[in-house]
């Protein structure tokens, strides 16, 4: 049965729904997608919905129907630049330049039409002019965000105030004046949200790194012991469900003569190149990992003894056969063992290690398997239990 691939990261928790082996930047990433996607399916509804109002109406302008096109073309072209996979700063600039337009000629607009008409595209034109100020900071970073918000808020004040003030009706400055001073309040909410998300995400950044460091083994680039937990726990966890599973636990032969002899920082070499020959030969749902010293394990879900063994005696020839280019030949001794329902890390990995202690015994350079204790037969339990 094949495995269920997992995130080759520890410190990378999967999202449902969303691919597993995403980095936290692309996670993000996808959501974003996702959220622009939604927002954009139920702008067209909008547009097309006020378009059809409009429709019905005598004095609907021309300008209007011209604004409601382009953001409604502008939208569709959003949608299919983020399906496509593109990447998202372009069509997020566009939209809001875009948008900005379409406040712009609206507030221009406003200085026609009947009073409940100006006053309605007023109010609505406010809300866009928030609904930009988000896609801003979501564009753009958040200085520049807040200076264009600023700037787009005061052009929106100066162009409404302009065209309610050419009205007769004198009514609509004061309904204009108190929407221009809510949006400010609201405006500078965006901003602190924004601020607040900005924030968030550099704390965030820095935590995933310190995460990522206390993981990783920084010689090898491989998860570090304590990283190879999570990854043996799960294979416990299917073992305890039926299915296959197992380790292979390998040490470095006389590492410490390759010390002495070529010097410390040869050896860290030799480390770092058995750590590269591990990764080229597991897949994405195995988890190699430096145990400790030049000790190294591979954690190895959905594969039974055999395969583990097979997998084991490639590496063991690849070392052998591939000599190092500043020490020759190293070679490598590899316990292997399988997961068995009941299993707990101490006892698998401790079968393991007896399992490298033996090839090391038989002389090293070689691969020896360490089975998981029969399971006692209930009936010989039960026989136990009762003494003819
Ligand atoms: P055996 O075949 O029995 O495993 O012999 P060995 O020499 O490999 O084993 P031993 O335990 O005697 O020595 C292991 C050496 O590995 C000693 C230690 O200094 C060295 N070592 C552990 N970690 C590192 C490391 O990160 N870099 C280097 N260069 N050496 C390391
Ligand atoms: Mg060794
Ligand atoms: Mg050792």
């Amino acid at each position: 049965m094949a495995a269920t691939p997992r995130n080759r990261e520890p410190w990378i928790t999967a999202v449902p729904g969303l691919p597993p082996a995403l980095t936290p930047p692309q996670l993000r990433e996808q959501l974003r997608r996702r959220i622009y996607q939604a927002a954009l399916w139920l702008g067209l509804f909008v547009l097309a919905l006020l378009s059809v109002i409009e429709g019905t109406r005598t004095q609907a302008t021309d300008a209007q129907s011209s604004v409601n096109a382009l953001l409604m073309a502008v939208c569709l072209l959003a949608l299919l630049w983020i399906r496509t996979n593109r990447p998202l700063q372009p069509i997020e600039r566009t939209l809001y330049a875009a948008n900005l337009v379409a406040i712009m000629v609206q507030f221009t607009l406003t200085r026609t039409g009947s009073a409940p008409d100006a006053a309605l595209l007023i109010a609505s034109t406010h809300l866009l002019l928030i609904a930009n100020a988000i896609v801003g900071y979501l564009a753009f970073p958040i200085r520049a965000a807040a200076a264009l918000s600023l700037g787009s808020y005061g052009a929106a004040v100066a162009i409404c105030t302009w065209a309610v003030q050419t009205r007769p009706d004198t009514g609509l400055l004061l309904t204009a004046t108190r929407l221009h001073v809510s949006v400010a309040t609201l405006l500078l909410l965006v901003y602190a949200l924004a601020w607040y998300r900005s924030s968030y995400l550099a704390i965030s950044g820095q935590h995933e790194l310190l995460t990522r460091q206390a993981l990783t083994d920084p010689l090898t680039g491989l998860p570090n012991r304590h990283a190879t937990y999570p990854a043996i726990e799960q294979l416990l966890a299917q073992a305890a469900g039926g299915q296959p599973g197992s380790v292979i636990l390998l040490d470095v032969d006389h590492f410490k003569v390759v010390n002495d002899t070529h010097g410390h920082p040869t050896g860290d070499r030799v480390l770092i190149s058995l750590a590269d020959t591990l990764r080229a030969h597991v897949d994405a749902t195995h988890t190699p990992g430096r145990w400790g010293g030049e000790e190294f394990i591979v954690v190895l879900p959905g594969l039974d003894v055999t395969q583990a063994v097979a997998l084991a005696e490639r590496l063991r020839r690849h070392l052998h056969t591939t000599p190092h280019p500043d020490v020759g030949t190293v070679t490598a001794s590899f316990g292997v063992t399988t997961a068995c329902p009941g299993d707990d890390l101490g006892r698998l990995t401790a079968r393991a290690d007896q399992a490298l202690y033996q090839a090391k015994s038989a002389g090293r350079d070689r691969v020896e398997v360490h089975h998981p204790p029969e399971p006692v037969p209930p009936e010989h339990t039960l026989g136990a239990e009762s003494p003819a």
